[in-house]
């Protein structure tokens, strides 16, 4: 079977989801297709495997409840620059084509499920980590940075009395963020119990983690290993190999535009346009790619892309967090809020014209 569709949009992420909406709005027939059937705020999630009654299901809403125009569930498994093919033997062919495939943490499913594509499964998945982390008396965290940060953060707030370690490569937290964001993370863990080790690069070796730097080995009932970012691009690899760079990232220019390809463009975490990779700046990205598309279609000349000032807050538990502005750097709890509230749920449904579903 062979379906048309005016725009294809390729994964229901922050940017997917953003794009799509943006482009619906300006009144462009879209296709969202993704191999969930639901859309999650991904900063919620280690809050919501924490303590799962703080924020429900409000993070996650079926992608059917709110996006305008066609969704269509599916797993791509290859892609040219005419058609899409899904796992299940269906082709569907596009006259343009975003893609917004994201990025998955192969050692941290918990974060992006990897298996739970289904609102109800996912909600069952949230609920099978929590039994296992109430199990545990002693967390090993690997990787300092901002996932494994948070998540030492949650686990302490919600259980004070668990032995948590968090162990780092280098000798700060946060390696992306300046200094004073690392040295207020380091205080803000360590005064909630988390004992923080630096230079330290474990390795599962038997029934414990081995140091491959300094030869400790430590031992822990539960570890999570908070490393390893990868792009969700292997559904290129076939017939479109030439766009993706050393990465796996999609190499794009400063229109969005694939290179190469005048009817392709990617965005988000999937692509190479820029290096840092928020959930935030997705969809910046997404609502400046429906800009552009829709000023094109127009006739109008079209701005290249340039990368807006980012604000990174990391929260470090329920009542402490870093604001990291391109002015500085603030611990004050009016800004923290801005994320530590509800992790952002609100404002990232309210970008996309909804609301999040009712705490229950
Ligand atoms: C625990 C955690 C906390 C985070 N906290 C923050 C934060 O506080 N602030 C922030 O800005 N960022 C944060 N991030 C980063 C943020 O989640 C990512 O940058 C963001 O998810 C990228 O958005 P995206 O739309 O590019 O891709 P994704 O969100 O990865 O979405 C891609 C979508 O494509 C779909 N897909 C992929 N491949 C296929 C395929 N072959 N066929 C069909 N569908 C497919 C996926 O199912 C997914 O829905 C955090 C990440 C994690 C893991």
């Amino acid at each position: 079977m062979n379906n048309q569709t005016d725009v294809l949009i390729i994964g229901g992420g922050f940017a997917g989801v953003n794009v799509a909406h943006k482009l619906s709005k300006g009144g462009l027939s879209v296709t969202l297709i993704d191999r969930k059937n639901y859309f999650e705020v991904t900063f919620a999630m280690l809050r919501n495997v924490a303590d799962p009654k703080l924020l429900g299901d409000t993070p996650r809403k079926l992608y059917s409840d709110f996006i305008d125009g066609t969704f269509i569930q599916g797993n791509i498994i290859s892609m040219n620059a005419s058609e899409v093919t899904l796992e299940n033997g269906k082709s569907i062919s596009f006259k343009r084509a975003i893609i917004a495939s994201g990025s998955r943490y192969e050692s941290l499913p918990l974060a992006k499920s990897m298996t739970a594509f289904d609102y109800a499964e996912r909600h069952q998945e949230i609920e099978e980590n929590h039994k296992l982390l109430v199990s545990a008396k002693s967390v090993l965290l690997i990787g300092g940075g901002n996932v494994g940060v948070e998540f030492a953060g949650e686990i302490a707030s919600a259980f004070p009395d668990k032995i948590i370690t968090l162990a780092h490569s280098t000798s700060t937290l946060l390696d992306s963020m300046k200094p004073k964001a690392q040295q207020k993370a380091l205080e803000q863990l360590t005064a909630k119990g988390v004992k923080v080790i630096f230079n330290r690069r474990f390795k599962k070796d038997g029934d414990s983690y081995k140091c491959s730097l300094s030869n400790d080995t430590i031992q822990a009932d539960l570890v999570y290993e908070c490393v390893g970012m990868k792009p969700n691009t292997e559904f290129l690899k076939n017939e479109l190999a030439n766009v993706l760079d050393k990465k796996g990232l999609v190499k794009v220019d400063e229109f969005m535009n694939v290179v190469g390809y005048k009817s392709l463009y990617a965005l988000g975490d999937c692509s190479a346009l820029d290096t840092l990779k928020h959930g935030y700046l997705s969809s910046v990205q997404g609502g400046m790619l429906a800009k552009s598309i829709l000023t094109a279609d127009k006739g109008k000349k079209v701005k290249a892309y340039s990368t807006p000032p980012v604000v990174v807050i990391t929260v470090t538990g329920r009542d402490t967090g870093v604001a990291q502005f391109p002015f500085g750097v603030f611990t004050a709890k009016f800004l923290i809020n801005l994320k530590q509230k509800d992790m952002g749920i609100n404002n990232m449904y309210k970008m996309f014209g909804s609301l999040p579903n009712k705490l229950s």
